[in-house]
């Protein structure tokens, strides 16, 4: 969000630019001493889905109030930084990262919701050099969380924070996006750690465990259990590793790819951020409600174990940790049905071009399945992804918007199931590899057909 500000003009705020260009070095340095991290604050009592209701305002400065602070000293931040030309007043509900340098956050202003950024703490004054304060910031108190206990969630009452204005008055929304397509890419990589590990732990445990016959990883039926699960498994890690690798190639180009590389990816730039844009939600969704049902089953791997607060060894064992951290991840930066409607909005947006599912991911898809096909693998199983495809695009364009938004989650199905299938299969045809092969057949056989959308048609009352 502050990078593609770095070159504009400060406009009516002196000194932005200089400011934002170091936030920047400070918030991509890997400098321990240097660094800053970021809160994100938009949750207010109204609502963390629907940020319109923000009751938060900010207001211009006058000229004799910025005059005023500059004679006391109180202009500058705690690292020696002009603050900035508006003050900001409301009352954040759910801020996480309140141990942070630094926030971005939404507020109301004459013209609309805008985006604000302010450092956390500013100097107290110029006869006390070196004493800091929190920038017009009260914590009402911390939220008692199921989990992400290292992580301080806290009430935040705002009185007359400076800020900062990034982008145009009015265009909060539209700004604060950069933020929440990263954060939501960071959930999903999060919950997939999560899982991971979870998987790693019940694997090992499997090899000491005896049941009834012998070891637990000799019993078929866990085996297969588990098997299942490392098919899901696997399918999140290709969705969640290729949106990163999206996003890498849409920030640093196509040149960091080899030539074969090159070819998963959409050949112009366009379809490259549009199929970015589409699979961001999906993943958020689809890996993070996996994850927590992935986490759960491997809790119940480890028995009654596994529902323990297991924190001998710094915890690393503790299963029900995981769990409780992964339950809140298709939660935050937006619930699943919001990323089924984001979705639903990226596939009929015109502005994107006549046709996003068949224009773009259909594109891909065929392409991906196509560079398959070539090497001679997958011919049947390419042939179900192609069908699940053409009824997916059929469904796309015969319903309304509402009656899409309706079907929010089969949506997001729909895509995880194909893109999963294309990204396994492109995967096993790299190497050949036996397990990545049989991986990728499993997906599609367990998960491309289609499922009871007809059934699910007849009930839709516009
Ligand atoms: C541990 C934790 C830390 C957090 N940290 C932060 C933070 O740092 N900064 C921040 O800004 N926020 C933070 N949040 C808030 C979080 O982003 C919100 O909780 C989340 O976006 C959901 O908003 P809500 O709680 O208001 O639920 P609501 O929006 O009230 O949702 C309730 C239900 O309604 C559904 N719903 C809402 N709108 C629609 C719709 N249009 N269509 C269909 N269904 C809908 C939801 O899916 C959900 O099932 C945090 C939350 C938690 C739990």
């Amino acid at each position: 969000m502050i990078f593609q500000h770095l070159d504009k003009p400060d406009d009516d705020q002196p000194g932005l630019r200089a400011v934002l260009s170091e936030v920047y070095k400070r918030l991509i340095s890997i400098d321990p001493d240097y660094a800053w991290t970021s809160g994100q604050w938009m949750m207010e009592r109204k609502g963390g889905s629907n940020v319109r209701d923000t009751e938060t305002v900010a207001r211009r400065l006058t000229s004799e109030e910025t005059q005023r602070d500059q004679k006391l000293g109180r202009d500058l931040d705690a690292d020696e930084m002009p603050m900035g030309p508006w003050q900001i007043d409301g009352f954040k509900w759910c801020s996480s990262a309140t141990d942070s340098n630094m926030a971005m956050m939404l507020a109301q202003t004459d013209k609309g919701l805008s985006a604000f950024f302010a450092p956390m703490r500013r100097r107290t004054g110029s006869h006390a050099v070196g004493k800091y304060e929190l920038n017009g910031v009260r914590i009402q108190r911390l939220k008692n969380k199921m989990g992400t206990k290292g992580l301080p969630t806290a009430e935040l009452e705002l009185k007359g924070t400076r800020r900062w204005m990034i982008g145009k008055e009015g265009n909060g929304i539209k700004e604060i996006s950069a933020i929440l397509n990263l954060t939501r890419i960071y959930t999903t990589n999060g919950a997939l750690g999560f899982w991971g590990r979870a998987l790693s732990i019940s694997r090992a445990y499997t090899k000491t465990r005896n049941v009834r016959d012998g070891l637990l990883q000799d019993n078929p039926q866990h085996l297969r259990w588990m098997a299942n699960q490392t098919v899901d498994y696997w399918a999140a890690l290709h969705l969640a590793f290729f949106g990163v690798a999206l996003l890498g190639t849409t920030e640093q180009g196509r040149h960091v790819h080899d030539a074969r590389e090159q070819m998963l990816f959409p050949p112009d730039d366009a379809s490259l951020k549009i199929l970015l844009r589409l699979l961001t939600p999906v993943m958020k969704a689809q890996v993070s409600v996996k994850s927590v049902e992935g986490v759960r089953a491997c809790m119940e791997c480890l028995g009654g174990f596994g529902y323990c607060e297991n924190n001998e060894d710094g915890g690393i064992m503790n299963v029900a940790r995981l769990f409780r951290d992964t339950a809140v991840t298709p939660i935050w930066e937006g619930t699943v049905s919001i990323m089924a409607e984001d979705t639903v909005r990226v596939l009929t947006d015109k502005r994107l071009g006549h046709s996003v599912v068949e224009s773009v991911f259909g594109t891909w898809v065929k392409a991906v399945l196509k560079n398959c096909q070539d090497e001679g693998k997958f011919e049947k199983e390419c042939s179900l992804v192609r069908s699940r495809l053409e009824t997916f695009i059929g469904i796309v364009k015969q319903m309304d918007v509402p009656q899409l938004r309706w079907q929010g989650r089969a949506v997001l199905e729909h895509v995880e199931a194909i893109a999963c299938a294309c990204l396994l299969m492109y995967d096993a045809c790299v190497d050949d590899d036996e397990v990545a092969t049989e991986i990728a057949r499993r997906w599609v056989w367990s998960k491309v057909l289609p499922g009871s959308l007809r059934q699910e048609q007849s009930e839709w009352r516009s």
